[in-house]
């Protein structure tokens, strides 16, 4: 079927896109920490037998991130001066080197999508929503899916949708129209969608915005998609949240069929990227974990895949 995705979750992941530095004591966002501590609990459990993981590509340069943002506030960030704690993280060198990877990873990830659509992607990265062109802001320093987004426009005039279900709405896209206007082109308006309400208003929200999506994929007005499954809209989150475990994970199981039936409709397997984005709880951050791997699980098992060299589900 040419149409289906393969049996592994493409992985762009590598300890260098972890700060290890000064997180676990000094940071209220355990963010930068993240892929470290999701990878390490998906590889205790035989769930780890569906990640293939890159771990050799390239981390951006400081140009990479002009895209999106000013030299000014990228030489802040980098040599500790000025605005450098808008991102509201301890800064530590560690931080900045992790930066040019969680940045690489989304970037990788989403170009490795496009150009191989069978390969379901997933870069373990978050804390970039958030980030504006002259400043970081809500532990985002750098607006790393304009950045990625961009680049694939850029080089293949591809355009995104970006399913942004982070608690939180998602304003770099919008705030970095103005400052790079190939933004527009590259994740047109309402393609930035950040669903809205509690419960079972957030889920037919959710609903509506996919289905928008899906006429603009089937018109070839968008090549493809990005699902950023926050755990901050979970109820329970420290920040806040609009929906009950149930309902969380129905988010994931509405995008996946959702997958399944546009790739269907279009013939041929939409390329797609999981990202982790937000998830906040000082008392039990592994419930923050387990709802990421939750989410990945109802995606690699719900989205249509070869049957030839599948591991077991
Ligand atoms: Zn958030």
């Amino acid at each position: 079927m040419e149409n289906k995705h393969n049996a592994k979750i493409k992985t762009f992941y590598t300890e260098k896109q972890v700060c290890f530095d000064a997180i676990k004591d000094h940071s209220f966002s355990q963010s930068p920490l993240k892929p470290f501590l999701l990878m390490k609990r998906i590889k205790k459990s035989e769930f780890s037998l569906a990640f293939d993981i890159v771990d050799d590509f390239s981390p951006f340069k400081r140009e990479d991130f002009l895209s999106a943002h000013t030299e000014e506030y990228v030489d802040n960030v980098f040599n500790k001066s000025g605005n450098y704690r808008s991102n509201s993280l301890p800064w530590s060198e560690n931080l900045v080197k992790s930066l040019t990877y969680t940045n690489a990873s989304m970037y990788n990830a989403m170009r490795h999508a496009y150009l191989n659509p069978t390969d379901l992607c997933f870069a373990p990265v978050s804390g970039m929503h958030h980030a504006m062109p002259h400043s970081g802001s809500g532990f985002c320093t750098f607006s790393g899916q304009v950045i990625a987004s961009v680049k694939l426009y850029e080089e293949f005039g591809a355009v995104g949708a970006w399913f942004d279900l982070d608690g939180h709405f998602g304003n770099s896209i919008e705030d970095t129209r103005t400052f790079n206007p190939l933004v527009d082109k590259a994740i047109p308006k309402l393609c930035n969608v950040n669903p809205r309400g509690y419960e079972e208003a957030y889920l037919s929200n959710f609903e509506q915005h996919l289905e928008l999506i899906g006429e603009k994929i089937k018109r070839g007005e968008v090549h493809y998609v990005v699902f950023a499954h926050g755990a901050d809209s979970h109820i329970d989150d420290d920040l806040g949240g609009s929906c009950s475990t149930k309902n969380w994970l129905k988010c994931a199981e509405l995008f996946a069929e959702w997958v399944n039936v546009i790739s269907d409709e279009i013939g041929r397997p939409l390329p797609v990227t999981l990202t982790l984005f937000g998830g906040y709880r000082k008392a039990n951050y592994n419930a923050v974990l387990d709802l990421h791997i939750e989410s990945l699980k109802t995606c690699w098992e719900l989205i249509g895949r070869e049957k030839e060299g599948s591991v077991a589900a």
